[in-house]
């Protein structure tokens, strides 16, 4: 009898957790794709971006997944269904915009998508029974963490790392968010006193909605430690990977802004500070997108002054505490030049992305070193297509997919000049976007392992073959291209 009690008052208990839950819905919603074929057409989709945003109340505007810089961009837009008719106004009828809806209910979706996270509650339980059986990966890779999660994951395989090998792994506190949430990097050095390694920098996790992104990150660091360490699942190219390289991690890079996705607005993006409103406008809206933040070009094409704006890049740049916090840890680690690749990872669309993003046609100088990037993204996109038969787009992001300035591969390379900085968009291309369900992690996260073996090998077929460049490369990239 005591029992039945206690299980009602556990299930009144989860039902108020639920309750108190004050997640969107979006009950209604639908999702359109617009592709706008001529300039005035973008400029269309633009002004409605503008005009709608999506604060100061989250969801009351439109959500545009991606930004309308150029024709030919497809964007998709989630349109509330008080707006549904105004939208509808503005953009069908126009022979310059093809209009596609591509869910009618938004909320079913993400209904689903939200019940197949539920469905790993015990997940640290079963985290633990993994760790101590060692032909498996450390960790389960089965549901989006929430923060406190993903710090004890983290730790996790710091503790695993150094019970492999001692003193491999370290977790560094490089700064805090703006909500005071630690950000953390996993350093994964396997001998610490061989001076001649290069370094390789990987964050994720950077735009709070991109839940994919995180997930993987924390599936790659696990696949170093497991395959490069671990005797009994040694794989030689991991532990070769591990002899090159020392990886600097940060699978979280804005940890206010991820957890306010989980309880409060699934597709919310920048971070959580609170900014001034708009001069002309009476509105006080939060965040600034940590991925127009940056030093190098800051301010131009693809960034919004308006702090209501889902792309708002600050007052200035590094105005936001994350992205100081990065710029002076990675800062420091490149003090010798050490850091051979800047990797971001983002979704969803799946591009391997170089520099540069903050305007169309610029590339890195000497044209040579564009056409090294170049030929990495080739090869680490048709890797990752062998792997899932998922097709990557590569070439500068501002090139193949719009006008960005401020972000943070421009930066690496175009102020730290660092010799190869990539974001990769990981998968889907659209049909479940931000809504990748948690049963994709781990293919999503072998076929990145793959991408980043293949980056790492041509770079340093690059480095040390001469000829490499001549015979593999420009069969793949148009040296005049750039
Ligand atoms: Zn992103």
């Amino acid at each position: 009898m005591k029992i039945w009690l206690l299980l009602i008052a556990a299930g009144l208990l989860i039902c108020q957790t639920v309750q108190g839950n004050k997640t969107f819905s979006f009950e209604g919603y639908r999702l359109y794709r617009a592709d706008p074929f001529t300039k005035e057409a973008a400029a269309v989709l633009r002004s409605l971006h503008d005009a709608y945003p999506s604060e100061p109340e989250p969801g009351l505007g439109l959500t545009f997944f991606n930004y309308p810089s150029h024709r030919n961009v497809k964007v998709d837009i989630l349109v509330p269904p008080r707006l549904v008719s105004a939208f509808r106004k503005a953009v069908a009828g126009r022979p310059d915009i093809q209009l596609e809806l591509l869910h009618r209910n938004y909320g079913r979706v993400a209904a689903q998508a939200d019940r197949e996270n539920r469905q790993f509650p015990r997940l640290m339980k079963r985290l633990r029974r993994a760790v101590r059986r060692s032909d498996q990966l450390i960790l389960n890779h089965n549901q989006y963490l929430r923060y406190d999660q993903l710090l004890e994951a983290v730790n996790t395989l710091a503790q695993q790392c150094n019970l492999l090998r001692s003193n491999t792994c370290r977790q560094q506190e490089i700064g805090s968010a703006y909500e005071g949430r630690k950000l953390i990097v996993l350093r994964i050095e396997k001998s610490q006193t061989d001076k001649q390694k290069r370094k390789v920098w990987i964050d994720g996790g950077i735009h709070a909605r991109e839940w994919i992104s995180p997930a993987t990150v924390l599936y790659m660091a696990d696949v170093l430690i497991s395959k490069g360490l671990n005797r009994r699942m040694w794989t030689p190219e991991v532990v070769a990977l591990l002899d090159y390289y020392d990886f600097l991690m940060l699978p979280l890079y804005n940890p206010d802004g991820y957890e306010y996705s989980h309880s409060h607005y699934r597709f919310w993006r920048k971070n959580r500070q609170t900014n001034g409103g708009h001069p002309s406008q009476s509105r006080v809206c939060r965040g600034v997108d940590l991925n127009r933040n940056y030093g190098y070009k800051w301010g131009g094409s693809g960034s919004s002054s308006d702090p209501c704006q889902d792309n708002y890049r600050g007052t200035g740049p590094f105005s936001a505490m994350e992205s100081a916090a990065v710029k002076r840890f990675v800062e420091q680690e490149n003090s010798d030049k050490k850091i051979l690749l800047f990797l971001s990872y983002h979704s969803y669309g799946q591009y391997v992305l170089m520099p540069f993003g903050f305007k169309r046609g610029a590339y890195p100088r000497p044209a040579l070193s564009a056409g090294k990037m170049s030929c990495v993204a080739f090869f680490g996109s048709r890797e990752m297509f062998s792997t899932n038969h998922r097709f990557y787009i590569h070439g500068t992001s501002a090139d193949v997919l719009y006008e960005a300035s401020g972000g943070s591969d421009d930066w690496a390379h175009g102020s730290l000049e660092v010799p190869y900085s990539l974001t990769v968009e990981l998968p889907d291309d659209g049909a479940y976007g931000f809504l990748l369900p948690p049963a994709y992690i781990r293919n999503v996260g072998s076929e990145a392992v793959r991408g980043l073996l293949a980056m790492l090998r041509t770079i340093h077929d690059l480095e040390t073959n001469t000829n490499f460049y001549r015979t593999r490369c420009l069969a793949h990239t148009a040296a005049s291209d750039y």
